[in-house]
C-alpha cells in the first residue's frame, strides 16, 4: 500500500530520503516507516516497541518533516531530565535544531531557548511534564498554536502515566490537559512496557482512544538469556565477567542500596572498573557516575533499578542480575538495556532460594491491599517459572507478553538443554518430613536442617530434637544436597511451601496436600556444574564483536584504521561534551575502517553518515583513515 506521504504544502520530502539525508540510514526498521507516515500525515499513534527497537526515530523523522513543511515545533515530553542534554546533543550533531528546557539551565539560557521556540526556529523541544504544565509554558504553547507552529506532541516513556509499573510519575496525569487545550495537534505516545494493563492505562489517561496502535514484536534476538543457580553469587558473577565480558560495558542489578555499594567496592577490589548507582547517593554523585558510564568505555555500573530508564547507550554488552527482579516486566526492561546496537549481548541472572523467600516476603509484608498483592504474587510466580524453566527462556518471555515463538537457539536452555529428573517422589518425602517435624515437636525447621535429616546426616541438632528417630531420617540419602536444595526452592517457588519467621522455618501450604498424594508431577533441572557454565559463555562470546551485528571482520590495516577512528572520535566527543556513540556508533566506524572510502561520496554511503556529519567530519575522517593506513 502506498500512503500519501505528507499532506502538507511545501513538503515534497519523502520520509525515506529524509532518513537517509539526516540520519544516514538506508532503511526504516520494522514498523518505523508505517508509524512515521501515519504521524506525518497528522494521525495519533501509540507505539509499543522493545528497548532498542528504534522509538526515537518514530517522532524525530515526523518532527523534521513537519518542521520543513512549516508546521513548527515538536514538543517531546520526557521524565528524564538528566538525559536531555545528550539527546539534544545527538540531534544537533545530525544538524537538527533542538533544545531542552529544564531546571538545570541558567535563566538567560532558558530565555534564549524560549525566544527560539516562539520564533518557530526549533525543530524539537524536550521538556519534563512539570515544566510543561506551568502557566508560563502553556501560554507559549498557546501562542505557537495560534500561529500554527505547534507541529506534534511526542510523549516518551508513556508508561509513566500508569501506576502499575515502578516508573509512575504523578505529573504525567496532567498531560491530558494538553490534548484538551490543543485537540488538533497530533500525538505520538511511546513506551517499551508491553503489558495489557499498562497499555490500557496509557490509552485512558492520555485519551488516546483514537490513536492507532503500533505493537512490535518484543523479541530482542541478539540478547542471550541465561539463569544460573546461585551458590556463591559473587564468585559466579566474577567468573561471568572474566570469561565473557572482559573490558565490556555492562550493568549489574542488585536489590538493595547496601548490596550495590558492597558489590561495586568488591568488583573494584577485583580489578574491574565498577561504579555504584542508587537513589540514596547524592544527586551530583549519581549524575557523575551516569555521565562516566555513558562517556567512558568499558565501565560496569552496579545499580538498583533506580538506574537505567532512558539510558540509550547502544554498546552495553551485558546486564547481570545478582538478585531476582520483581517481575518479568522489570526483568525484560532491565535486560533490554543490553545490546541496543544489535550486536550480541548477554542477560545473566543468578537465582536461589533466598531470592524466592525475599520476594514472597516483600509482597506479604507490604501495606498494599489484598487485590494488589494477589496481582504481585501472580507476577512473581510467572518470573519464578521462567527462572526454573528447562525449556526455551525466550519462548516463555515472549509468551508472557502474548507473543508465540519457536525455541530460539540463543538462550542457555536452547544452547545446552539441561538434564532433568523426576522429583515427584523426592518432593513427597520432603513434604512428609516437614509434616513430621510439626507433629513431633510442634516446631518447624529451615532448609539446611531438613536436608540433613533427609540425607541421614547426624548433627547436634538432629540428636537434640530426636530427629534421628523420625521415619523420614535418611530416606533421601540417594540425592545430593544440591538436588535437595532444588526441591525446596521449587516447592517454595510453586507455592506449596512457605517460610516463616526470622529462621525461615518451612511450613506446608494447602496446595501441598496434592503433592503429598503424588498428584502433582514435579520435574526439576539437574543442578549444573560450574565449568559447563563458562563454556556456554565462551560460545556466545565467540559470536560477539564490539562492532555491531553485521560487523565486518577487520584485517590488520583495517584494525589500525578502526583504532585511529576511535581515537579521533574520543577527541571529538570530549570537545563537544557528548558520549562517543553520539558522534558515531562503533558499527559505523568499523564499516568505514573496512571499506576505507577514498572520497566524500563513498563515505556518504556508509550507514550512520548523514549530510551534516559528512560535511562536518568528512574531510577529517578521510585524513584519519589515510594516515592510519600508511605503514
Ligand atoms: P529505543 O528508544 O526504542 O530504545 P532508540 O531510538 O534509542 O531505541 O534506537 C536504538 C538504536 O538503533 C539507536 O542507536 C538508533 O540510532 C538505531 N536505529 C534506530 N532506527 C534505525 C534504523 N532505521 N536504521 C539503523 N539504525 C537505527
Ligand atoms: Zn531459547
Amino acid at each position: 500500500m502506498t500512503f500519501p506521504i505528507i499532506a502538507e504544502p511545501a513538503s515534497g520530502t519523502d520520509v525515506l530520503s529524509l532518513l537517509h539525508e539526516v540520519f544516514g540510514y538506508s532503511e526504516f526498521r520494522g514498523p518505523q516507516r508505517a508509524i512515521v507516515e501515519h504521524v506525518c500525515a497528522g494521525g495519533d499513534a501509540l507505539v509499543l516497541m522493545p528497548t532498542g527497537g528504534g522509538k526515537s526515530l518514530c517522532y524525530q523523522v515526523p518532527a523534521i518533516a513537519r518542521h520543513r513543511a512549516g508546521r513548527g515545533v515538536t514538543l517531546v515530553v520526557s521524565p528524564l531530565i538528566a538525559l536531555m542534554h545528550d539527546q539534544v546533543g545527538a540531534l544537533e550533531e545530525l544538524g537538527v535544531h533542538a533544545a531542552f528546557l529544564n531546571s538545570t539551565l541558567e535563566s538567560d539560557e532558558a530565555r534564549r531557548i524560549e525566544q527560539q521556540l516562539l520564533a518557530g526556529r526549533l525543530v524539537l523541544l524536550y521538556a519534563a511534564p512539570e515544566r510543561i504544565l506551568t502557566p508560563r509554558f502553556m501560554a507559549m504553547l498557546q501562542s505557537l498554536h495560534e500561529r500554527g507552529l505547534f507541529a506534534l506532541l511526542a510523549i516518551d516513556e508513556a508508561h509513566c502515566v500508569s501506576q502499575w509499573g515502578h516508573d509512575f510519575r504523578e505529573e504525567y496525569l496532567g498531560l491530558s490537559q494538553l490534548h484538551e487545550r490543543f485537540p488538533d495537534v497530533p500525538r505520538i505516545a511511546l513506551t517499551a512496557t508491553a503489558d495489557a494493563h499498562t497499555r490500557a492505562d496509557i490509552v485512558e489517561r492520555l485519551a488516546l482512544q483514537q490513536a492507532r496502535p503500533f505493537i512490535s514484536s518484543f523479541d530482542r534476538p541478539n540478547i542471550c538469556y541465561a539463569v544460573v543457580e546461585k551458590d556463591n553469587a559473587r564468585a559466579q558473577l566474577l567468573r561471568f565477567l572474566r570469561d565473557e565480558h572482559e573490558g565490556d560495558a555492562g550493568i549489574v542489578y542488585c536489590q538493595s542500596r547496601r548490596r550495590v555499594e558492597e558489590t561495586a567496592a568488591w568488583l573494584v577490589g577485583e580489578g574491574i572498573a565498577a561504579l555504584p548507582y542508587h537513589a540514596g547517593l547524592a544527586s551530583d554523585v549519581r549524575k557523575r557516575h551516569q555521565d562516566r558510564f555513558l562517556r567512558e568505555d568499558g565501565l560496569v555500573m552496579v545499580a538498583t533499578i533506580a538506574f537505567g530508564m532512558g539510558i540509550d547507550k547502544p554498546d552495553v554488552r551485558f546486564v547481570a542480575h545478582l538478585d531476582l527482579p520483581k517481575n518479568i516486566e522489570g526483568y525484560y526492561q532491565e535486560t533490554g538495556r543490553a545490546g541496543r546496537d544489535g550486536a550480541p549481548a548477554n542477560a545473566w541472572m543468578a537465582y536461589g532460594l533466598a531470592d524466592v523467600v525475599n520476594q514472597r516476603r516483600m509482597i506479604d509484608e507490604s501495606v498494599a491491599g489484598e487485590d494488589f498483592k494477589h496481582v504481585q504474587r501472580g507476577k512473581l510466580d510467572a518470573l519464578l517459572a521462567l527462572a526454573e524453566a528447562h525449556d526455551c527462556r525466550r519462548v516463555r518471555l515472549l509468551g508472557y507478553f502474548g507473543e508465540r515463538s519457536m525455541p530460539c537457539g540463543n538462550c542457555d536452555n536452547c544452547l545446552r538443554p539441561p538434564a532433568t529428573w523426576d522429583a515427584t517422589e523426592a518432593a513427597r518425602k520432603m513434604l512428609s518430613c516437614i509434616y513430621r517435624f510439626r507433629q513431633h515437636g510442634g516446631i518447624g525447621f529451615g532448609a539446611g536442617h531438613l536436608i540433613d535429616v533427609l540425607r541421614g546426616k547426624h548433627t547436634d541438632k538432629t540428636a537434640q530434637h530426636g530427629h534421628e528417630r523420625l521415619s523420614t531420617f535418611g530416606i533421601g540419602v540417594g540425592l545430593s544436597e544440591a538436588q535437595w536444595r532444588g526441591v525446596v526452592r521449587q516447592l517454595v517457588a510453586l507455592g506449596h511451601l512457605r517460610t516463616e519467621g526470622e529462621y525461615h522455618t518451612l511450613a506446608l501450604n494447602e496446595s501441598a496436600r496434592a503433592v503429598l498424594k503424588g498428584d502433582v508431577p514435579i520435574v526439576l533441572r539437574e543442578p549444573r556444574e560450574p565449568p559447563a557454565r563458562a563454556k556456554s559463555g565462551k560460545a556466545a562470546r565467540g559470536r560477539a564483536t564490539d562492532t555491531g551485528a553485521a560487523a565486518p571482520v577487520l584485517d590488520a590495516a583495517a584494525q589500525a584504521r578502526f583504532q585511529a577512528l576511535k581515537l579521533w572520535r574520543a577527541a571529538v566527543a570530549r570537545e563537544h561534551n557528548l558520549p562517543a556513540y553520539v558522534v558515531f556508533h562503533d558499527a559505523t566506524l568499523a564499516q568505514m575502517a573496512d571499506r576505507s572510502p577514498a572520497s566524500l561520496d563513498e563515505l556518504a554511503g556508509i550507514s550512520g553518515v548523514g549530510a551534516k556529519k559528512l560535511q562536518a567530519y568528512g574531510a577529517d575522517l578521510l585524513q584519519v583513515m589515510h594516515g592510519a593506513a600508511a605503514p
